[in-house]
């Protein structure tokens, strides 16, 4: 009740949610206290979430924050959100996102833009974008809306939004979670992971969303380790790589003094640093801008107007399709489905998609030897703070920008936490991130919660 007291005052203006479900969430939590009753606690019982709208919730409107989806109501319940109500979770409804998961400032939702909760010291006025495209997410999170939440990451959507909102985030390595019924944005890429407010609570998320699912073929059929113990395994004797690429030309001073503080904590619990070398780098973003267009052109192709969401009557079969797509799709979504489909077309495929994935390889290849030299990695989740509303939105590249850090780790695999660690001048949060080896979260888990 309280968090839908909280949902009530707060989401007009915040609008991190798209959809509230008192109804639900109150039947679910009666349900979680009589089962307290019965001394029948499981890991999540009463426990309030918010879930991105990218995640298919069976009889609950799912939008993925687009026009096209229309009224969706999904028959079926994502593999994710069918583990956390099997562990006693309840849901409060389900939280907005850049349309299709297709942003960094969730600015392109068809249900309008997410607030971030935090604002610049001296400057209350200016509206703060949450990050995205888990913004929702991450502000309802860090507005106290939820106590937890369902987000995925592409190519940074749970880190640099829970950066952006003095969160903690986690995008486990690809395979850990099922992608069974969340809305495809790059198959390759996507991962699901939890938001949270201490790296702790995110590794008792994660380890009720994770594990093998038979219906998603690139789900990976291992043990789930206990995450949240891995918390308190500490750092002595971890070494940790600091990548040398990762200092641009450019870095805001805030930003490089955050990571040489983190070095320091991590340096005093026992820690060793290691400078390392990620050569590719430079390259992950404009790969990443190929690969992930591609992918999402593919995967959008089933929004035709004929099978589900929004239909635009027209003339014949084909002005259905281009009426629907026109008006149901908004500007970013369209962008990226037309930088797709030229970097996968006929003439184009070899020197733009196939050098893409030549590029990913070497990029992985990269991880894989810094991993011959260190246990984890310790890197910036972004290079600045959360901006304003009005900053970046007529520049696609520059929005781009932000990625800069937290693409590798998609393009790689492997997993990436963000850890609210500091703030700049003007007392808004800032995140750092720790990689590490594939399916070595417990590691990364460790690390974090040292840093926290
Ligand atoms: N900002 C990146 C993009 O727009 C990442 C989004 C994501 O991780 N879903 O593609």
């Amino acid at each position: 009740r309280a968090h839908l007291e909280a949902i009530e005052a707060l989401n007009p203006r915040l609008n991190a949610f798209i959809t509230v479900t008192p109804e639900q969430a109150l039947a679910q939590a009666e349900a979680a206290d009589a089962a307290l009753a019965r001394g029948e606690a499981k890991p999540l019982t009463g426990l309030p979430l918010a879930i991105k709208d990218l995640f298919c919730t069976a009889g609950t409107r799912t939008t993925a924050a687009s026009r096209i989806l229309g009224d969706f109501v999904p028959p079926y319940e994502s593999t994710v959100t069918s583990q956390l109500l099997r562990d006693g979770a309840v849901f409060l409804g389900k939280a907005n996102l850049d349309e299709f998961a297709m942003g960094s400032s969730n600015t392109s939702s068809a249900f309008g833009a997410v607030e971030n909760p935090w604002k610049r010291q001296g400057e209350e006025g200016t509206v703060l974008v949450p990050g995205g495209s888990s913004g929702g997410s991450a502000a309802a999170v860090a507005a106290r809306l939820a106590l937890g939440a369902t987000a995925t990451d592409t190519g940074g959507s749970i880190r640099q939004p829970a950066a952006f909102c003095g969160v903690a985030g986690i995008k486990p390595t690809y395979g850990r979670c099922s992608r069974f019924g969340i809305i495809a944005y790059a198959s390759s890429l996507d991962q699901a992971g939890p938001v949270a407010r201490t790296v702790e609570d995110c590794a008792i998320l994660l380890n009720s969303m994770a594990g093998f699912d038979p219906r998603d073929s690139t789900s990976a059929d291992l043990p789930v380790p206990d995450f949240a113990a891995a918390c308190e395994r500490g750092v002595k004797g971890l070494r940790i790589g600091i990548p040398r690429e990762y200092r641009l030309d450019g870095l805001p001073a805030e930003i490089a003094a955050l990571w040489e503080q983190g070095m320091a904590w991590l340096k005093a619990e026992g820690a060793t640093l290691v400078e390392i070398s990620l050569p590719h780098t430079k390259y992950a973003l404009p790969t990443y801008y190929i690969v992930a267009p591609a992918e999402a052109s593919s995967n959008l192709a089933r929004y035709d107007g004929v099978r589900f969401g929004l239909r635009e009557n027209g003339e014949d079969l084909k002005d259905l399709y281009e009426r629907t797509r026109a008006a149901g799709f908004g500007e970013e979504v369209k962008r990226r489905i037309l930088i797709g489909t030229y970097v996968l077309s006929a003439g184009y495929y070899d020197a733009y998609y196939v050098k893409a994935q030549q590029v990913r390889a070497l990029i992985r290849q990269d991880f894989d030897h810094a991993w011959e030299q260190v246990d984890a990695i310790l890197a910036p989740t972004t290079p600045s703070a959360a901006f304003g509303r009005d900053e970046k939105q007529d520049d696609p590249v520059a929005m781009y920008l932000n990625d800069v850090f937290t693409v590798t780790a998609n393009l790689a695999g492997i997993p990436g936490l963000s850890v609210p660690a500091g703030q700049d001048a003007k007392g808004l949060p800032l995140g750092l991130q720790i990689l590490g080896r594939r399916f070595d979260e417990e590691t990364v888990f460790a690390v974090g919660r040292a840093i926290e």
